[in-house]
């Protein structure tokens, strides 16, 4: 298929099923004026058909390898590339026109890459990700699931997101132990109320899921007393799966218009 010796590192499955790319590009639904930014391009097989639709597409990849070869095969004025880690790339400095994100995200820093890229949900039209399927489960999972976590509460907190493609291991060159599946996500800023301070969120979302199988009323012991719960109208005796956003979301603004500080 290609020369090309795929690093683990860097968590290199590249996709080879001409089916599921046509999937993933028909998701993504490229017009060609718009601002698409493609993470991880690796051989190009979603880079290529998303650059026949559009007039300009930015990818930020990390192997300089791939780099090289993508520099020789596409002209400058198609395609910019961001050569560097996503982890620590400003997407919003691309354009100020609002951003469609595409990848086949390297599965190893998914989790971080999701919460980094979480924070440019005003900046964004929408996303499209190639990712375990898993961790698309525990992103859409509903409360009182087994998937539901913080990465769900945070996600759902500010976008609206759905399961659209199932990818068996075969799809990919070479195959990923793991099953695959693409995720859309829009943002949808309110959707569950507003959380004055964010960071008091994330901060009470990581507390209440410190352990799983312990209440609400002990995971959040030096944060969030029973009264607070209680006037939240909150059971203390409840799992931290079991409380939707909105009550995470309200629980938070409690704490910070009790003056607590993130
Ligand atoms: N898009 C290609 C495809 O679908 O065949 C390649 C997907 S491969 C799963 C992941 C790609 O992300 C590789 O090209 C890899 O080099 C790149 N990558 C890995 N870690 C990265 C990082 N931290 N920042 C940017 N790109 C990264």
């Amino acid at each position: 298929m290609s020369n090309h010796i795929p690093r683990k590192r860097f968590g290199q499955n590249f996709l080879q099923d001409a089916s599921v790319i046509a999937g993933i590009v028909h998701a993504v639904n490229p017009q060609p004026d718009d601002i698409v930014i493609e993470i991880g391009p690796g051989l190009g097989a979603i880079t290529k058909p998303l650059l026949a639709r559009l007039k300009h597409l930015h990818v930020v990849e990390i192997d300089r390898d791939i780099i090289e070869r993508l520099k020789a095969e596409h002209p400058a004025d198609k395609l910019t590339i961001h050569a560097g880690d996503a982890l620590a790339f400003d997407f919003a400095s691309v354009s100020q026109q609002p951003l469609k994100i595409v990848g086949n995200l390297p599965y190893n820093i998914s989790t971080p890459l999701l919460f980094h890229l979480a924070s440019y949900g005003n900046r964004v039209l929408d996303m499209h990700f190639m990712l375990q399927k898993e961790v698309i489960e525990r992103m859409v999972a509903e409360p009182s699931t087994a998937d539901y976590g913080r990465l769900s509460v945070m996600l759902q907190y500010r976008f609206y997101m759905e399961n659209i493609l199932f990818v068996p291991p075969e799809a990919f060159w070479p195959p990923p132990k793991v099953d695959s599946a693409v995720v859309r996500m829009i943002p949808a800023p309110g959707r569950c109320g507003v959380a004055r301070d964010e960071a008091m969120l994330e901060k009470l979302v990581i507390q209440a899921f410190a352990q799983r199988r312990k209440t609400l009323r002990n995971n959040l012991k030096g944060l969030v007393d029973v009264a607070d719960l209680d006037a939240l109208g909150i059971d203390p005796g409840l799992r931290p799966e079991n409380l939707p956003v909105e009550d995470y979301v309200r629980l938070a603004n409690h704490l910070s218009d009790k003056g607590i500080q993130s």
